[in-house]
């Protein structure tokens, strides 16, 4: 057992009584699929985000595949994305049949626009910037490049929830954008749920057929689809939640900046640049470490449970060898993978338990 734990799903659902009591008046109904639970969420969200439309979908996978889907993209097409994000992403670009093409990152964790000009080709029909560990992709320039080339950019916002760059919402900047409700994200289900919103009035219609099978009605398909319906039983999960995001978010800046004053200016140890038109919602809380590996060890050995997003470069990966990629094509990806140890951030972290962290952390880079 660690004093900081990593997971608060325990204290988060510590009380389930309410949502399980709100369960048992949906069983009642035998409201399954698609039903009110599902429809009052759908509403809910895109109203917390203020978009239009908001489709619920089987996962946040699904939330990113199913817009490039409905955008028409597959085989033969490329899709554009960052190097370091979570498989999800490429995994969703790699399953509408289209390449993923990645572009390194810079030390906001998101993709550096800079480098994605020159990735773009004949057959480049999306970009899906991610907007890792809740920083934000600069969308200014990001959507600048779309339009001059005139090219659709749908966001991973799964770890975004509430972020915005230039005061305008992660979700909002695109064609569309999707978002995770697993467990582990800031607005979280008890299982799996994603997500997709959208201003775009066609865009809302195919998802809403492609999810449910191209089903027009019970009789016609009007189009190819799959099964990605968001469960009515986790949409009263969500519905239960929804409320709570912009304190759970609140909190979590909070208790970043607490982190970021108690460990500034510490030896070998530099807190990422704070960017001064960017709403960082901390999914994650990470840092940079010259000595990461000793520091990770570190704390686990003293009781606090850090983790790394992520050790090895998605690129590097063995299942991902056939996208072709030397390595040491993305250095600061690659830097990154050394360097990054994530500390809790979740708002029922207590003031005590990130004293512990700082103090930890501190006595590591002071030569203990
Ligand atoms: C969690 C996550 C996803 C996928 O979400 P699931 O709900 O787990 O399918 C996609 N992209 C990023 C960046 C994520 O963190």
């Amino acid at each position: 057992m660690y004093d900081v734990r990593y997971s608060y799903l325990l204290e988060q659902f510590s009380d389930p009584a309410p949502i399980l009591a709100e369960i048992g008046r949906l069983v009642a109904t035998g409201d399954f699929t698609l039903g009110k639970p599902v429809a009052e969420f759908e509403k809910r969200f895109a109203e917390l985000i203020g978009v239009r439309h908001a489709i619920g979908v089987g996962s946040g996978t699904d939330a990113l595949k199913l817009p490039l889907k409905a955008l028409g993209i597959g085989h033969g097409d490329e899709v554009i994305t960052a190097a370091n994000t979570f498989i999800a992403t490429v995994g969703a670009i790699a399953e509408t049949g289209a390449k993923p093409v990645l572009v390194d990152c810079d030390d906001s964790f998101c993709m550096n626009v800079d480098y994605v000009e020159a990735a773009i080709t004949a057959k480049t029909k999306a970009i899906m910037p991610v907007q890792l560990t809740g920083e934000v992709t600069d969308m200014g320039k990001l959507m600048a490049i779309a339009q001059r080339h005139n090219i659709p950019v749908v966001e991973d916002a799964c770890q975004g929830i509430l972020s915005e760059f230039a005061g305008k919402r992660s979700g909002t900047h695109g064609i569309a954008a999707g978002f995770s409700l697993h467990p582990l994200k800031n607005l979280n289900v008890w299982g799996d749920a994603g997500v997709v919103v959208t201003n775009d009035d066609g865009m809302n219609e195919k998802l809403r057929l492609i999810r449910n099978h191209g089903m027009k009605n019970r009789d016609e398909i009007a189009i190819l689809g799959c099964n990605s319906r968001l469960d009515s039983l986790q949409a009263v999960v969500g519905n239960w939640l929804i409320g709570q995001t912009s304190e759970i978010t609140r909190r979590r800046i909070e208790n970043a900046a607490y982190y970021d004053a108690g460990l500034a200016g510490l030896p070998g140890l530099r807190v990422p640049p704070r960017r001064p038109n960017v709403k960082h919602v901390y999914h994650l809380y990470m840092v940079f470490a010259e000595r990461r590996d000793e520091l990770y060890k570190y704390c686990l050995d003293n009781g606090i449970e850090a983790k790394i997003h992520y050790p090895i470069p998605l690129y590097q990966q063995e299942g991902l060898k056939h996208l072709g990629y030397a390595p040491g094509t993305f250095p600061v990806t690659d830097r990154h993978a050394k360097e990054v140890i994530s500390f809790p951030v979740d708002q029922h972290l207590t003031r005590a338990q990130q004293d512990r962290v700082i103090e930890t952390v501190r006595k590591f880079c002071h030569g203990r």
